[in-house]
């Protein structure tokens, strides 16, 4: 029965959509749908997730249920379906209330195969009822890491859905799907959903046609403005951390003559509809943008993202920047980090009122975040072991893998930070701790009579900012960590205890086009 069903699924493969074969993953969830068991899928962007859901749900019995949070997708997606001559269909907001009461009574008489709602649809009694005279085949959950209070996307109505599934009896069987898990969110999806490790499909976050680059102390808008010259006609997307800054860029480029569309949270539903189809048939070749946009948008030829603003944490930045390249062609991810952009993140998370250890959590993703941006190593070994994959090594394709220079020992510079972290008592910030450092006399140093502590001016005439840039390597090399609140201290990890019990050396890669940190007397 197994194999016959994998063999008809192989068919449809072929006949419906004109695949030869399955991609990494996909068999497996398939086989593991058809034969009801409850699964979590972490596949990357563009892996095919959608085909694992919409093939079972072509060959079992009943209406497969899509719980998605993509509103503004669902026509698009059901379109799709329907040109594919799949029974698909989708209830939503955008809806009339006659429109819906049809949809249902299609669902109820057995019309449908693939029905998409939003998780807040679940409420809707009607829905329940037509689900069950249908018969629920099973329940697909996209975009799943949204249940997460850990993950960076949480949505307060993804954490009704298990309760919702379970109410039902018997229960139906789940998918979830995801392409971005760390370690932490995929055992709560599979706690959530009663998903045994065993039937955790993970392919893999590697992208090997992506190549990343962190870029410091650029002038953005200039950068952007060059970088997008020099890859004329090729489709791209900047990402901004704010509506404000989005709309300046976006008007900027255009002034220099690049064709560029603008998408955010506060344009109307139909300017956001016109500009995204423009970038989709290219009629424009950039797309300035929040991450407001790009959930689910499919397309294929993006060559490059620039991240104009580094963004809360490395699952965005890897979702957004995972939207170039879908085509399986070369295609950069680049980040332009000022630290600015730390504040700006700081500030929305102090303006959220989200519950305390969520608080911590937002905190926590930051401060990866901006360790990806000040990491020494490989960028890709960096995102990859967040992920939490191992035995990854370096890309050799990166900004930090192919920038020339050398390592340099760095061990007694370390030392001198993380002792006077401690003799600060781990109660003070980056900023200070570099003040202190570089014997400075600002008020607050002489305040907290910090200037009597042994270490201070022990760097002294370095200026203060090359110290803290010294200590965010640090940071970024988990020497030290910083605490989860408002106003971090740095506190010494057990890796910078045993620097400074002199077990461990510290080597810095200094780049050969940036002599000035050499120069300043770090070394002395
Ligand atoms: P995801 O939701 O994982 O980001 P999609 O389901 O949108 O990805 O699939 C990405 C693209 O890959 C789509 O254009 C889809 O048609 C295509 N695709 C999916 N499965 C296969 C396959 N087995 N062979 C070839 N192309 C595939």
């Amino acid at each position: 029965m197994k194999a016959e069903q994998m063999e008809q699924a192989r068919q449809l493969l072929q006949e419906i959509y004109g695949y030869d074969s399955f991609r990494p993953g996909q068999e497996q969830v398939i086989q593991q749908v058809l034969e009801r068991i409850d699964t979590l899928a972490v596949m990357p962007t563009g892996g095919g997730k959608s085909l694992c859901y919409q093939l079972p749900a072509l060959l079992l019995e009943g209406v497969t249920l899509v719980i998605s949070p993509l509103i503004s997708l669902m026509k698009d997606q059901v379109d799709a379906l329907r040109a594919l001559g799949i029974k698909g269909s989708y209830i939503n907001s955008t809806l009339a209330r006659q429109d819906v009461t049809d949809r249902l009574n299609a669902v109820s008489a057995g019309d449908i195969d693939l029905l998409y709602v939003a998780p807040e649809r679940l409420g809707d009694e009607r829905l329940r009822r037509a689900l069950m005279q249908a018969g629920l085949a099973f329940v697909a959950v996209d975009e799943a890491h949204c249940l997460s209070q850990w993950g960076h996307d949480f949505r307060p109505s993804y954490k009704e859905i298990p309760a919702w599934i379970y109410s039902f009896q018997p229960a139906p069987s789940v998918l979830a799907l995801t392409a971005t898990a760390t370690p932490s969110v995929a055992e709560e999806l599979r706690n959530a959903f009663d998903i045994a490790p065993d039937h955790s499909v993970e392919t893999g976050f590697a992208r090997d046609n992506l190549t990343f680059h962190v870029v410091k102390g650029a002038d953005k808008a200039t950068y952007i403005d060059q970088y997008v010259k020099r890859r004329q006609q090729e489709a791209g997307i900047v990402y901004t951390a704010t509506r404000k800054e989005a709309e300046a860029l976006q008007k900027s480029l255009q002034r220099k003559g690049v064709q560029v569309g603008l998408y955010h949270g506060g344009l109307s539903e139909e300017e956001r509809r016109k500009n995204q189809e423009d970038f989709l048939y290219d009629e424009c070749q950039v797309m300035v943008a929040t991450n407001a946009f790009g959930m689910g948008i499919n397309k294929s030829n993006v060559r490059f993202v620039i991240h104009a603003s580094m963004p809360g944490s490395v699952e965005a930045y890897y979702q957004e920047a995972g939207r170039a390249g879908r085509d399986g062609a070369p295609a950069e991810c680049l980040l332009l980090f000022s630290a600015q952009d730390v504040r700006t993140q700081r500030f929305f998370i102090e303006q959220s009122d989200a519950p305390q250890d969520r608080i911590e959590a937002l905190y926590g993703m930051l401060q990866d975040m901006t360790g990806y941006c000040h990491t020494d190593g490989c960028l890709v070994e960096n995102v990859l072991s967040y992920f939490g994959e191992q035995d990854v090594s370096a890309c050799g394709r990166c900004g930090n893998c192919t920038r020339e220079g050398e390592r340099m020992d760095r061990t007694e510079d370390a030392q001198k930070v993380l002792s006077c972290v401690l003799r600060m008592r781990e109660n003070y910030g980056k900023t200070m701790i570099a003040q202190v450092l570089t014997g400075s006399r600002n008020q607050k140093v002489l305040q907290f009579k910090l200037h009597t502590v042994s270490t201070y001016g022990l760097m002294k005439g370095t200026s203060a900012k090359i110290v803290q840039g010294f200590i965010e390597f640090l940071l970024a090399e988990q020497y030290v960590r910083l605490t989860l609140d408002e106003f971090p201290k740095v506190k010494v990890t057990p890796k910078g205890a045993e620097v400074l019990r002199g077990e461990r050396r510290v080597e810095q890669f200094i780049e050969a086009s940036r002599p000035a940190e050499v120069s300043d007397k770090l070394f002395e």
